[in-house]
């Protein structure tokens, strides 16, 4: 009886993986001993293999003064997710062959002799997705180096969200970017390595929203996978538009850097971004807002108003004397100012009082002239009573 043999079997000529590593793109073969003093770096052609997690911290910090945290975090089954394979099952052969509990790890340590907070993942942990846990340990990493007023570097190695972990793996966007910007407000660096590849939701959040972005050269960045991107935008995308050295080109990151310049890379834009000192004892990290003007449903609506209201006082001018342009605007300016005003505190008084957070800053610039008023319901809290009462709107406009 003929006995069959797996398909996978190496070829009788080609080198023991164990030993040899092709490179991908020059062919030559490379021992791997060799290409671990080199920090894997091809050294004819300048090929970056991906790094573990451990090769990344043994690279960018100083020997010896990685401490991990939070290093037993795992992943639980929340879906009870099944594809070929259990996840947990998944779970459990990743972590045997890598030898880490999840595709990110965190800790501490100095970088040439700065003490940073780092997070490193780890492509070969299934492909460096970002479940619960890799997005746990970026936000808690972000969160240490904010109350620690530490530096916080990050490398990222991933194919994206992990599905296993639904909707979960997407609340990681979510989380770690409120982490970060939280780290912005409080005006400690973020430094942001992309190695390859750096992918989906690992890219659509944390990785490209560092102070510095650096990257690996021709490390595979981008959102979606090349042909799922011409096809959504129909379009034929110019060559290498994921690699870094295209989005180095076209502005979206700070620099490409060779491996072996990194570490020094990364210690001379510390030198320069220290993070922000504390004020009166305490940090200096009250969480600003995210940075965006504020919006408020109450000027909004008088703005919308303030719009509409004076067309529709022209409206009778217009119809009247439709034909005699060059008096339309004195007309307009003669009728618009009383009845636009008078339609604005019609239209503010019929709108419903407005809680007290959403106008905050109305009752800054005229808090004397509120006074009196303010005095007969000295029960109510101040910003409370600005809030509610009708007239903001137009002192809002006038102001
Ligand atoms: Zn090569």
């Amino acid at each position: 009886m003929p006995i069959k043999l797996p398909s996978f079997r190496p070829r009788r000529d080609a080198y023991p993986p164990d030993l040899w590593t092709k490179c991908p793109s020059c062919e030559e073969m490379l021992f791997n001993k060799q290409l671990d003093k080199v920090q894997r770096v091809c050294p004819s052609c300048g090929h970056h293999f991906r790094l573990s997690a451990a090769a990344r911290l043994a690279l960018l910090l100083d020997h010896g003064t990685f401490v991990e945290r939070d290093a037993g975090l795992q992943s639980v089954d929340p879906l009870g997710f099944v594809d070929q394979k259990s996840y947990p099952d998944r779970l459990a052969a990743a972590q045997l062959a890598t030898g880490m509990r999840d595709a990110a790890v965190w800790g501490t340590g100095t970088l040439d002799g700065r003490p940073v907070a780092i997070c490193v993942m780890d492509f070969g942990f299934m492909g460096g997705s970002m479940g619960a846990v890799v997005g746990e340990k970026v936000t808690r990493a972000a969160e240490y180096a904010l109350a620690q007023r530490l530096p916080l570097v990050v490398v990222s190695a991933s194919g994206g969200a992990r599905m296993q972990e639904g909707t979960l793996a997407l609340m990681q966007l979510a989380k770690t970017i409120g982490a970060l910007e939280r780290l912005r407000a409080g005006g400690v660096p973020y430094v942001s390595v992309l190695s390859d590849p750096t992918t989906g939701g690992v890219f659509a959040s944390f990785a490209v929203l560092g102070d510095i972005n650096l990257a690996e050269p021709n490390a595979l960045i981008g959102f979606a996978g090349a042909r799922v991107s011409a096809g959504t935008i129909a379009q034929e995308l110019p060559a290498g538009f994921q690699r870094s050295e295209f989005l180095f080109q076209h502005g979206f990151l700070d620099r490409v850097v060779h491996r072996s310049e990194l570490r020094g890379e990364i210690a001379t834009f510390l030198g320069y971004l220290v993070p922000a000192s504390r004020r009166n004892g305490t940090f200096a990290d009250e969480p600003e807002p995210l940075g965006l003007p504020s919006f408020r449903p109450l000027s909004f609506l008088s703005n919308l108003a303030e719009r509409v209201m004076p067309s529709e006082a022209d409206a009778p001018t217009n119809g009247s004397g439709s034909h005699d342009s060059a008096h339309e605007p004195a007309a307009a300016s003669q009728v618009s100012p009383e009845s636009g005003a008078a339609r604005r505190a019609a239209v503010a008084a019929s709108l419903p009082a407005v809680p007290a957070h959403d106008t905050p800053e109305a009752a800054v610039p005229d808090p004397v002239e509120q006074e009196p008023e303010r005095a007969p319901e000295g029960t109510v809290d101040a910003d409370a009573h600005d809030a509610a009462t009708p007239e903001r709107p137009q002192d809002a406009e006038r102001g």
